[in-house]
C-alpha cells in the first residue's frame, strides 16, 4: 500500500511505499490522518489557507471482506472547530482506493484553477476542471459518469465547499450511483474547496493490489462475525436509523425547537416507522449497503409518489435536526432538505441546528420548510449573504443574531441527542477531539461498550465518564480500520479486529494491542488541539444545557466541570 502525495498548486505526484517499518504501518484511516495532521499541518494555520493538508485515507482493513470495512476517513484542521477533525463516509469509492493500492491521498497548497484528480490504471493526473465550476453533486456526478463510466468512484465537493462554507461536506457516491454518502462533520468540504480540487475520480482496477497474508484464517474471523451481524441487527437493516425518532422523542432527548424540547408531538408524522411504510408503499428501497462489504444494510432510498428518486439515505441526525428542530413534520419535506444538503454539498446536522438556530431568533417561522428549501436552494447554493449566513454553521450564525441559546460545542453543532438526558453523550459531546459529534462515542440507549461492565440508568450520570471514554477509544479503533461503527465499539469486538489485522498482515497483536492503537491515536489529536489553542479548559455544553431543564424529563446537565476538564487522565490508567 502506498501514500500519494499531490501538490495541487504545481501538480506534482509523489509515492511513498509504506512498509512494515513505517510509522504508517498500523495506521489507518483516521489514525493516518490524524498522525499525518499532527506531524506536518502547523496547529495554529489557517485551516483554509496553504499550510493545511487534506487527507484521504483508507483503513487498515479496507479491501478486505471484513464486513461493512469499506470506509473512508477524511481529515483536515477544521475550518468549523479550529481543531484536528476526521469525518468518515460510506460509497463507493475506499474499495477502489484500496485496490489500486491506496492507502491515503493526501492533498497539498493550493492551486490556481479548478481541477479534479483522476485515478486509473495508468496512474494518477491532475485535470482542469473548470466546466464543473459551482455544480451541484447530483449534476456533476451524472457528468463525471458520462465523461468517465458508470462504475467509477468518486469524491466531490458541491457549490458550498467551493464557496469555503464551513459546514460543507466531501461527498462521494453510493453503491446506487447517487452522491449520498458524506464526509459531514467539520467543514471539510471547504478545505477541498480551499484547494481547488472539485472532484476525484476513481476508475475501477480490473486487478486488485491488496495484500491478504491469509485469506483462509481471515474468513475464520470474518465470516461468523459477518453472519452474527446480519442476524442480530435484522430490525435496524429493516428500518435503519430513522427507527430512533420515536425512541428518542419517548426518552424526551430528542432535539426539539432548538433543543426548548425533547419530544414531539408529531412525531409520529416523522417517525421511522411512517417512513418504512412510505418508502414500500411507492417503491423506493430499504436494506441497502451504502460501501462494499457492509453486511447489515442499514440505508433507504426514497422515491416521491410518481416514483422518481428523492434522496437516498435519509437518516435519524438529518431527520431529527430538520424535523422536530425545526418543527417540520412531514417526510417529503425532510427528504427534500436531505436531497438539497447533499446537493450543495452541506452537513444536515450543522445546517438544521443552524436553521433553529435562526427560527429561535425570529428570523424564520417554526416549520416553514418552504424557506428552509429556498436557503439551500436559492441562497447557499449562489453563495448570496443570506447562504452565507446558514452556511457557515451554528456557532456563526448565533453569534451574528446575538443568540442566547447557542447549541455548539467547540464550533461544531450538536447532534440529534439532548445532553440532558443522554449523559455518556453529553460527555462525549463535551469532551472529544473533534468538537459536539456524537460519531466520536455514541453513548446511544442500549450501547454498552463492554458485556461485562455495568454502566447505570442511560439518564444518571453515575460511569458515564467511563462510557463515553471506552466508546470514545473503541471508536477510534474502529474509525482507523474503515469500519462503520453500527458493527459495535466494544471490548469484545477488539479482540476481532485484532484477529483480522493478524490474519491480514501477518502480525501477532492482541486485544490491548488493538486497544493501544486507538489510545495513542487519541493522545495524537489532543496534542495537535492543545497546540492549536483547543484545551481542555474548553471541555463542557452551552450553558443553558445546564440552566434550562429538558422539557419534558426534567433534567439538566450537571458533570462537575472539573471532571470534564481531566476526563483525559484516563488514558494511561483507565482498565478496560
Ligand atoms: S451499516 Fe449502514 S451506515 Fe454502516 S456501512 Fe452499512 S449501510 Fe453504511
Amino acid at each position: 500500500m502506498k501514500i500519494v502525495r499531490i501538490n495541487v498548486e504545481n501538480d506534482d505526484i509523489g509515492f511513498e511505499e509504506i512498509t512494515s517499518d513505517s510509522t504508517y504501518y498500523l495506521r489507518g484511516a483516521r489514525g493516518l490522518s490524524s498522525l499525518m495532521i499532527h506531524d506536518e499541518v502547523p496547529p495554529l494555520c489557517d485551516p483554509l489557507g496553504k499550510e493545511n493538508k487534506l487527507i484521504i485515507a483508507n483503513g487498515l482493513l479496507a479491501g478486505s471482506p471484513f464486513p461493512c470495512s469499506a470506509r473512508t476517513s477524511v481529515g483536515a484542521k477544521s475550518p468549523l472547530t479550529n481543531g484536528i477533525k476526521e469525518a468518515n463516509l460510506g460509497g463507493r469509492p475506499a474499495m477502489m482506493l484500496a485496490r489500486h493500492g491506496i492507502r491515503a491521498i493526501i492533498l497539498e497548497n493550493i492551486s490556481p484553477l479548478l481541477k479534479l484528480i483522476l485515478i486509473d490504471e495508468d496512474g494518477i493526473k491532475l485535470e482542469p476542471a473548470e466546466q464543473y465550476n459551482n455544480l451541484g453533486n447530483y449534476e456533476l456526478h451524472s457528468k463525471l459518469k458520462n465523461k468517465y463510466g458508470e462504475k467509477i468512484g468518486i469524491y466531490s465537493i458541491g457549490p458550498a465547499g467551493q464557496y469555503l462554507m464551513k459546514s460543507a461536506t466531501v461527498g462521494a457516491n453510493d453503491l446506487e450511483g447517487y452522491p449520498s454518502r458524506h464526509a459531514a462533520r467539520g467543514g471539510l468540504g471547504a478545505v477541498m474547496g480551499s484547494k481547488k480540487i472539485k472532484a476525484i475520480v476513481i476508475k475501477p482496477p480490473k486487478k486488485s493490489k491488496v495484500n491478504m497474508h491469509d485469506l483462509k484464517k481471515f474468513r475464520e474471523v470474518s465470516s461468523p462475525f459477518a453472519k452474527e451481524l446480519a442476524q442480530v441487527k435484522e430490525t435496524f437493516s429493516t428500518f435503519g436509523t430513522p427507527l430512533m425518532m420515536k425512541a428518542m422523542s419517548g426518552y424526551g432527548g430528542i432535539p426539539t425547537k432548538n433543543f426548548r424540547m425533547g419530544s414531539y408531538d408529531k412525531i409520529d408524522n416523522i417517525s421511522g416507522e411512517s417512513l418504512h411504510e412510505l418508502v414500500l408503499e411507492r417503491g423506493g428501497k430499504k436494506r441497502l449497503a451504502c460501501s462494499p462489504t457492509c453486511v447489515i444494510k442499514c440505508s433507504n432510498l426514497i422515491v416521491d409518489k410518481d416514483g422518481n428518486h428523492i434522496t437516498s439515505s435519509l437518516e435519524y441526525e438529518t431527520m431529527a435536526l430538520n424535523g422536530t428542530n425545526l418543527l417540520i413534520d412531514d417526510l417529503d419535506s425532510l427528504a427534500r432538505i436531505d436531497h438539497l444538503c447533499d446537493d450543495v454539498g452541506i452537513d444536515t446536522i450543522e445546517f438544521g441546528g443552524t436553521v433553529g438556530v435562526a427560527m429561535d431568533c425570529g428570523k424564520l417561522n417554526w416549520g416553514d420548510a418552504e424557506k428552509v428549501f429556498e436557503i439551500l436552494d436559492k441562497e447557499i447554493r449562489y453563495n448570496t449573504e443570506v447562504g452565507k449566513l446558514y452556511g457557515n454553521g451554528v456557532k456563526i450564525i448565533g453569534e451574528k443574531l446575538n443568540a442566547e441559546r447557542i447549541p455548539q460545542v467547540k464550533g461544531q453543532g450538536i447532534s440529534a441527542y439532548d445532553s440532558r438526558v443522554f449523559k455518556a453523550m453529553g460527555v462525549t459531546y463535551a469532551t472529544s477531539p473533534m468538537g459536539a459529534d456524537h460519531t466520536a462515542g455514541a453513548a446511544i440507549a442500549n450501547r454498552v461498550p463492554s458485556l461485562h461492565k455495568d454502566y447505570g440508568e442511560l439518564t444518571y450520570n453515575e460511569q458515564k465518564l467511563d462510557l463515553s471514554f471506552e466508546l470514545q477509544i473503541y471508536t477510534t479503533v474502529m474509525d482507523s480500520m474503515g469500519c462503520c461503527y453500527f458493527i459495535g465499539p466494544s471490548y469484545e469486538n477488539m479482540e476481532i479486529l485484532a484477529n483480522a489485522i493478524n490474519a491480514m498482515y501477518n502480525l501477532t497483536l492482541t486485544r490491548e494491542d488493538i486497544i493501544q492503537i486507538g489510545i495513542d491515536i487519541m493522545k495524537t489529536e489532543l496534542e495537535f488541539n492543545r497546540k492549536a489553542g483547543i484545551t481542555h479548559d474548553m471541555n463542557d455544553v452551552p450553558r443553558f444545557f445546564r440552566e434550562e431543564p429538558s422539557d419534558p424529563v426534567d433534567l439538566k446537565y450537571t458533570f462537575e466541570l472539573d471532571d470534564l476538564k481531566t476526563f483525559w487522565n484516563r488514558l494511561d490508567k483507565h482498565e478496560f
